[in-house]
């Protein structure tokens, strides 16, 4: 990834062909599962666009036979991508329930304060630096999405609208404000140039200081289902022996890690300088490894069987819908996710099956699904057009969305989840 923001990503198209692992270049010729074509999972159209093409790009994710890295090749570029997207994270109360633990949690375990500064990278709307803010802790935010920054700036929350990696990096240490704490929700995985972005890393961090990021588990994506996390803002799907290795290369460790309920499954990795560090490498780190090694995670049969699994969820699905629809019910969907774009595009669910969708975010409201051109309304219209079933895009929160929206029992509605299998909720 380039670093004076969009402008030179929007210059320098990467070369696509012949595909090379961005863990460790070597030839990329494996494939691991084949999605079709999609557009790009956030680019939400508005009324207007409905005359209007849009453009597909390929959706096959690459496992690398050298060091075992998944990974999506680079079809868009980054400003493509992540340039003026409709994705603000404080609309999730479980997501921002989960950034005010995290903050708890590394204050009290690492005994930041005044005299640190935490560093994180695709801060968002400032949803989780404004915990670290309330308890007296000096952040700083980096964001390429001009929108989504300025939300955050609104908030009193410093944000430098731009990429992440070593260009980046070096500024902002000559600027004083190398890191105590670096940290990545969900970013590593959405990182194309994952060389530069830990090289900055690895120049980022004071001695002594540490990084945390946190991604979707490979494991758990291939034990359920999760096929709809591959999009193209997500380049990597990280085991922790393949990303270990990447960090490896750049004098970076992980000396603890730990596995999160979020996103149907994630890591949080704690991730130190080899040379400054200093702190040792908790037991949990070689004991993950080597449950994720007796899976076969560095083996080819390991990979081989999740393909055809993707495929009878489609059938399944479409099963579901059909049935649904020969007998007269109307079926709606709950959610406007990326993931969901990838799942109704791969099954080609448009409205033919389902009549619109919701959200509670204004910022999709009234704007349709890329691909599917589904229309998103406000969640009230589920309580108007009373629909025998709800589909849950986002079913790492159908606990949360059911509960949120048990009126819909009262008229003998149910909800459906696709992932990991398709399945009417009791
Ligand atoms: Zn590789």
């Amino acid at each position: 990834m380039t670093t004076e923001a969009s402008d030179a990503a929007r210059s320098a198209p990467p070369s696509r062909y012949p595909l090379t692992c961005r863990g460790c270049a070597a030839p990329l010729a494996r494939v691991f599962v084949d999605l079709g074509s999609s557009p790009l999972a956030n680019s939400y159209l508005e009324p207007a666009d409905l005359a209007a093409a849009e453009r597909f790009y390929p959706l096959a994710v690459y496992v690398c036979e050298r060091c075992w890295l998944c990974q999506l090749p680079e079809a868009a570029s980054p400003a493509e991508i992540f340039g003026d997207y409709a994705y603000f994270s404080s609309y999730s109360t479980s997501w921002l329930e989960h950034a005010r633990r995290y903050v708890d949690a590394m204050i009290s375990r690492f005994g930041l304060g005044a005299s640190h500064q935490v560093v994180e990278i695709a801060s968002n709307d400032g949803y989780l630096l404004r915990w670290f803010r309330e308890r007296g802790v000096p952040v700083l935010g980096v964001e390429p999405a001009a929108n989504v920054a300025a939300a955050a700036r609104e908030l009193g929350i410093p944000t430098e609208v731009r990429f992440f990696g070593l260009e980046t990096a070096r500024d902002l240490v000559a600027r004083g404000l190398a890191a105590d704490l670096a940290l990545g929700n969900n970013v590593l995985a959405h990182v194309p140039d994952l060389d530069d972005f830990l090289a900055g890393i690895a120049v980022l961090l004071k001695p002594g200081g540490l990084a945390t990021f946190e991604f979707p588990h490979l494991v758990r994506l291939v034990a359920e289902n999760q096929f709809d996390t591959i999009y193209h803002e997500h380049f990597s799907y990280f085991s922790l022996v393949a990303v270990a290795r990447v960090l490896e290369r750049h004098g970076l460790e992980p000396f603890d890690v730990e596995e999160l309920a979020t996103h149907g499954g994630s890591l949080r990795l704690y991730v130190q300088r080899r040379d400054a560090g200093g702190r040792p490498v908790d037991a949990r780190v070689a004991e993950l490894a080597a449950r994720e090694r007796a899976l076969g995670v560095e083996t080819p049969a390991y990979y081989e069987s999740f393909a055809e699994q993707v495929r009878e969820t489609k059938r399944k699905l479409l099963e579901f819908l059909i049935r649904a629809r020969r007998e007269g019910k109307r079926v709606v969907g709950y959610g406007a996710p990326a993931k969901g774009n990838t799942l109704l595009n791969y099954c080609g669910v448009r409205t033919d099956f389902l009549d619109f969708t919701v959200d509670r975010s204004p910022h999709k409201q009234g704007r349709y699904l890329p691909g599917t051109r589904i229309p998103i309304l406000a969640p009230e219209a589920i309580l108007e057009a009373r629909p025998d079933y709800v589909l849950i895009l986002p079913w790492n929160l159908s606990g949360e969305i059911a509960a949120q929206m048990a009126a819909v029992r009262a008229w003998g509605g149910r909800f459906v989840v696709a992932i990991p299998e398709v399945r009417v909720l009791p």
